[in-house]
């Protein structure tokens, strides 16, 4: 009895430019043995000879460098988003182009059942300049609390008896993130992470949850499945003993199909205990759960208007957005990240946020000078040349939203940030001409995630209308594929274990029925998934 398997394939595009192309691949323990012909094999000796992808492409797993696991755990609640989306099963669920729907879609789920009726993925930007009101909500149910968490993530929407359960259904409130009605109440509307902190919990979407549920991470490896991935991000968790030990469970799990890397949310720490903690956590990283990075909130997003941008702001005259976090603490959490080797990614979306970050970035590194920290700049969207002059040369990696400008690409044209800040939005081109480390990604359960949909976007950045939205930007089908393998890793410091298929690396592979360096550059995002293998364990799809 032999431990080694080869896999004979129609091909394997392994992204090592010293052995671009092969047709076997040995797997041992998980890893790969060697790639190449099968008589290139033969030396390691014996070996079970598995033929089931002689018709099937691989390539390396594919890397999902910005995701969040409650895109499994949202599956549970009333899908509320504008586009098709498939859900864990692989049933599509039909996007809802009006207000009314989504409101008829929760009040099916609220004519069952009792407590809080919940729904995700809402996307109001598309349905005029109306916003959503609690007593929409109320329309849904005047007894039990509703919310719809919006598709960005930063918005919620409430209903009167949520509000009311939240302390907020009241006069005299004074704050940014919640707007007010003609009679002094709240509208239901809660922007940012401190506006929806109380209300979160009333309407079922407590962070602890969403991120350490059992069935939602179970189905979130589903999603991976489906897309190709072997290793996903969990972006911004809470990681909570609880939810740490649900997290181990599932994925120590012999049939868990997916690496996860977490990271811990800097949200309501002081900068120097989530150092501490990461440090900690890093220690029990396993094979599939890798721990100890931070990940910092610097502003809101562009479409919700609470990004922040600099002069001369939004274009159609809204007020500038808000910080998440205080620049202090960002300078401090840089600082000690770079002292003590803990990994930190920001999210940035407007260039106001890019810039506060690159001047913070500045002064820790003067403070605790430090090379190949990789610390990554997430979203980066309105970042513009100058910017990334700066990034290469403090050493920072970008993960662009490239599904970002597909979704959202002709509001940003027509009304957030104007024509042509929008055609330099996701600036794959300007990234890659600096020499700045880049990988794409979905945000997931903002968008679906998808690498090779992801991909599809940085090459043609055609709007949901058609749009070729900064031709300028487009990148070629091979430096998107490099971005969703390699690139991806590397932002994550696993670019020796993963993202191509080479001798010493883990065994992770995408298994495709059709070959995407053939396929016309238009079809990447149709080529059809047949599963993965990861660390040598096989998944269908
Ligand atoms: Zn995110």
């Amino acid at each position: 009895m032999t431990d080694t398997t080869v896999f004979q394939a129609r091909l394997i595009l392994t992204m090592n430019p010293a052995r671009p192309r092969a047709t076997h691949v040995a797997v041992r323990e998980g890893r790969i043995l060697g790639v190449g012909t099968a008589a290139d094999l033969a030396g390691w000796g014996p070996h079970r000879l598995d033929t089931q992808f002689a018709d099937q492409v691989l390539m390396p797993g594919l890397v999902e460098g910005h995701s969040h696991l409650m895109a499994g755990t949202f599956w549970r609640y009333v899908y509320g988003g504008y586009f098709d989306a498939t859900d864990p099963a692989g049933k599509v669920w039909p996007g809802l182009k009006t207000l009314d729907a989504v409101v008829a879609a929760l009040g099916v789920a609220a004519s069952g059942g009792d407590g809080p009726v919940t729904g995700w993925g809402f996307d109001p930007i598309y349905f005029g300049e109306r916003r959503c009101h609690r007593h929409d909500l109320d329309r849904v149910s005047q007894t039990r609390p509703v919310g719809v968490m919006h598709a960005s993530g930063h918005i919620l929407n409430v209903n009167s008896v949520a509000l009311e359960k939240a302390g907020l259904l009241r006069s005299g409130i004074d704050h940014p993130g919640i707007p007010l009605g003609e009679d002094g109440l709240p509208t239901g509307e809660l922007k940012g992470p401190e506006a929806m902190m109380a209300a979160l919990d009333q309407v079922g979407l407590n962070r602890a949850f969403l991120s350490g549920d059992e069935q939602g991470i179970t189905d979130f490896g589903r999603l991976c499945v489906r897309a190709g991935v072997t290793t996903a991000t969990d972006l911004a968790a809470t990681l909570g003993e609880t939810e740490l030990a649900t997290l181990e469970r599932v994925t120590g799990a012999p049939d868990y199909p997916v690496r996860i890397v977490s990271l811990l949310r800097m949200m309501g720490m002081k900068p120097a205990d989530a150092v501490d903690r990461a440090r900690t956590l890093a220690e029990r990283s396993t094979e599939l759960l890798r721990l100890g990075r931070v990940k910092i909130v610097a502003d809101g997003s562009i479409q919700g208007f609470s990004a922040r941008l600099r002069w001369p702001g939004y274009y159609n005259g809204r007020p500038n957005g808000l910080w998440y976090t205080a620049p202090e603490a960002i300078r401090e959490a840089y600082t000690l990240g770079l002292r003590h080797g803990v990994q930190i990614h920001t999210h940035t979306n407007g260039d106001e946020a890019t810039e506060l970050v690159l001047d913070c970035m500045t002064e820790a590194l003067a403070a605790s000078p430090r090379v190949d920290h990789r610390f990554t700049l997430q979203h980066c969207q309105l970042a513009d040349e100058a910017q990334y002059r700066r990034m290469k040369s403090l050493g920072l990696c970008v993960n662009l939203f490239a599904n970002h400008h597909h979704y959202w690409g002709d509001q940003h044209y027509a009304v957030t940030v104007g024509p042509e800040r929008a055609e330099r939005m996701n600036a794959c081109r300007s990234a890659l001409d600096a020499g700045v480390p880049m990988a794409i990604h979905s945000d997931a359960p903002i968008t679906p995630m998808a690498p090779l949909f992801t991909a599809w976007c940085a090459v043609h950045r055609l709007t949901a209308s058609g749009r070729v939205l900064g031709e300028y930007q487009r990148i070629s089908v091979d430096e998107a594929l490099h971005a969703i393998t390699l690139g991806a890793a590397y932002t994550l410091k696993l670019d020796a274990e993963i993202g191509s298929i080479e001798c010493g690396k883990r065994a992770d592979f995408c298994v495709l029925a059709d070959d995407p360096s053939t396929v016309p550059a238009e079809s990447l995002k149709d080529l059809r998934i047949w599963g993965t293998v990861q660390g040598g364990r096989i998944f269908a799809v």
